[in-house]
């Protein structure tokens, strides 16, 4: 599969950004101490349906698993790949949301974390520098760098603070599927790995603990948590890479990217 978009391409890639963007917004405000993670993923369907889009996660295989809803939400110690259901949101609540819809065959892919009326700042620390790790990353999605370049922008940001940094889970190239050739992962050497060309497009997400990288996946087969129970962040967006640099597709139009 070309990693190389057509510009005609683009255009829809950004059609598509711009709409998860929509449903991120809803999420945003719908992330509230009472709600369950089922009812997070229903208003999540019906605002991608309702924008022409189709859910890029339910239905998603991987062997044997079926990943079953459109939302992936993840709590506390759970990192990524959380399956919504009853649970109840609860006031300190580390919650991680990562959604994706296909658009005119195109896929966006994008993830926030929020702390429910949190009040802990190392919590509040470990989200800051996790968001503000993915626009170090992203900053180096330049053509003429490589893929190296993007996990050690993370990378050097993140360990000063000594937190963790996911190795198993990375970010990807994306476009006709949702998991696309590059790998991006969150660590690396600078000048290391695939040329980074205009016309890439790229799913940046780091995945940030409090303790130790390591991780382990519960018996529903989807589930990532931390291995030592840390609590975790995850911030992504979808980008392409143009002649002048990182263009962040997953917002809405004329938003500033970093809000
Ligand atoms: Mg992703």
């Amino acid at each position: 599969m070309s990693t190389v978009k057509e510009p005609w391409e683009l255009g829809v890639m950004r059609s598509s950004g711009r709409r998860l963007a929509e449903v991120v917004a809803a999420l945003k405000e719908a992330v509230v101490p009472g709600v369950t993670t089922a009812e997070l993923d229903a208003l999540a369907e019906a605002r991608i349906r309702a924008l022409g889009g189709v859910p890029s996660f339910k239905g998603y295989r991987v062997g044997r698993n079926v990943f079953p809803a459109s939302i992936c939400a993840s709590v506390n110690n759970e990192v990524v790949h959380g399956i919504p259901g009853g649970r109840e949101l609860h006031a300190g609540d580390v919650v991680s949301i990562d959604v994706g819809l296909i658009y005119g065959g195109y896929h966006s892919d994008c993830a926030f974390t929020v702390v429910l009326d949190g009040s802990s700042s190392e919590v509040a620390r470990l989200l800051d520098v996790t968001r503000k790790s993915l626009y170090e990353g992203i900053a180096q999605a330049l053509p003429g760098n490589r893929i190296g370049d993007i996990g050690h922008a993370v990378q050097s940001f993140v360990e000063p603070h000594r937190f963790g940094i996911i190795r198993e889970y990375v970010g990807h190239g994306i476009g006709r599927l949702l998991h696309e050739t590059p790998s991006v992962p969150n660590y690396g050497k600078p000048r290391r790995g695939l040329l980074i060309k205009a016309g890439m497009c790229l799913a940046v997400e780091p995945m940030i603990t409090m303790g130790s990288y390591k991780t382990k996946v519960l018996a529903d087969g989807w589930t990532v948590v931390t291995a030592d129970g840390s609590l975790a962040a995850h911030f992504e967006h979808t980008i392409a890479v143009t002649p002048k640099g990182p263009e962040i597709l997953t917002v809405l139009e004329g938003q500033d990217a970093l809000n």
